[in-house]
């Protein structure tokens, strides 16, 4: 038997494996807490690991705990073909976030060794460690460090809310591999996700082509006020932290309805200040925002008053702001040409398909500044996610699963 352009992957196959996943961790009623570098964690990269040994792959881990699955091809010379995702969840996680894209790189590799197919190039699957950053803050560091955009000494020693330092459990787990974590040169990296939001689900498609991602600001700020008593202190007199992380939030809030027309989205999503308790002012406050909108011109409109936002936020509770960090990404990120054999394979096997842009950060994003890069979107019932509910069914996965499928041995035959 060979590879044919009516192939298709084991559904029922891949679904098991899913199933199996899911019994690893499990978190509230339907859902996982597979939090990185946990117990469960190990348990989870053990059985993946073995289903990799059991395909004939040879498995490397990282530093970093990555783990890599090699599939030989008839020219070892050649860069490889990689595909991959996470297999940790947040803490109310989903079955699905993550793990669809991992067992379905499994689920190509198993179908080629059931028509005995071997592809010119080598193909790599693999597992990234931490993608979530739901227990060391922040996410997608090992993707990260694998193209360059981290240190490895920096992100080994992350510490998590537990107290737990990033390096001391990756020893624990015993997934503190020897291979450097650093890509050599990869032809191609494919990852297949669940949207992560409602549009597939909604307008009732069986594939999204991912053509880049909604262009995405973000900014850490320090706000530095002064204790005083809540009581006897006049409001003129005061430089309450608190009050102006709070005022941020907000006003970033209002940027997200302000430009919610044309789907834009703003996110208040941490405020911690010190000493934070009654009967006494704040004088520090530290927050997290972001904004994003699908169209680059607007998304910096929205990070610009985002930033102004700081510093009115700050004058008004009568304190001095400092950025402590500022990131973008998204954008048109992905490789046209692979982005155009995936919008074909799924054209010729006839699925309901549309171009989309991701607007969750994902592994693919680090991984498209090192290689071409392109992603497929399955859907999800309702868009729903980083919640135990998240949910999709077996013919949800199975159109994404065909075109990764089909798109990935295209690019490893040339
Ligand atoms: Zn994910």
């Amino acid at each position: 038997m060979t590879f044919s352009a009516d192939q298709r992957a084991n559904i029922d196959r891949y679904w098991s494996t899913i199933e199996s996943s899911a019994e690893i961790g499990k978190g509230r009623t339907g859902g996982l807490s597979r939090l990185t570098l946990t117990d469960d964690d190990r348990r989870m990269r053990d059985l993946f690991v073995n289903w990799c040994r059991e395909a004939g792959l040879t498995v490397e881990i990282d530093e970093l705990g990555n783990i890599f699955g090699r599939r030989e091809g008839t020219d070892p010379t050649l860069a490889p073909v990689m595909i991959g995702s996470h297999l940790d969840t947040q803490i109310n996680g989903g079955r699905f976030d993550g793990i669809a894209g991992v067992l379905a790189s499994l689920e190509v590799v198993r179908s080629l060794n059931d028509c005995g197919h071997v592809t010119k190039r080598p193909i790599v699957i693999v597992d990234w460690t931490n993608e979530e950053g739901a227990r060391f803050s922040p996410p997608m560091v090992a993707s990260g460090c694998f193209v360059g955009a981290y240190e490895v000494d920096w992100v080994k020693q992350l510490v998590s809310d537990d107290g737990a330092r990033f390096g001391e459990e990756l020893h624990r787990i015993g997934y503190d591999g020897h291979k450097p974590c650093k890509a050599g040169d990869i032809d191609a990296y494919f990852e297949l996700h669940i949207e992560q939001g409602p549009i597939l689900d909604l307008e009732k498609r069986d594939v999204g082509v991912v053509t880049g991602g909604y262009p995405s600001y973000g900014m850490r700020v320090r706000f530095n006020g002064r204790t005083a008593h809540t009581g006897p202190t006049p409001m003129d007199l005061r430089h309450n932290a608190l009050i102006a992380g709070a005022r941020w939030l907000t006003a970033v809030d209002d940027i997200g309805w302000d430009f919610a027309v044309g789907d834009g989205k703003a996110t208040g999503a941490r405020l911690a200040a010190w000493p934070n308790k009654p009967g006494i002012l704040s004088d520090t406050a530290q927050a997290i925002c972001d904004v994003r909108h699908p169209d680059p011109a607007t998304a910096r409109v929205m990070a610009e008053k985002m930033r102004r936002a700081v510093f009115e936020s700050a004058a008004r509770a009568g304190c001095e702001a400092e950025i402590e960090d500022e990131w973008f990404w998204g954008g048109d990120i992905f490789d046209g040409e692979m982005v155009g054999q995936i919008r074909a394979e799924a054209k010729r096997m006839n699925y309901n398909w549309r171009d989309i842009q991701s607007q969750a950060g994902h592994d693919a994003y680090f991984l498209a500044r090192h290689c071409p890069t392109a992603m497929i979107f399955t859907p999800c019932k309702g868009g729903i996610t980083h919640n135990n509910e998240e949910s999709c069914d077996p013919s949800d996965l199975a159109p994404g699963l065909n075109v990764l499928l089909h798109s990935v041995v295209a690019r490893a035959d040339r």
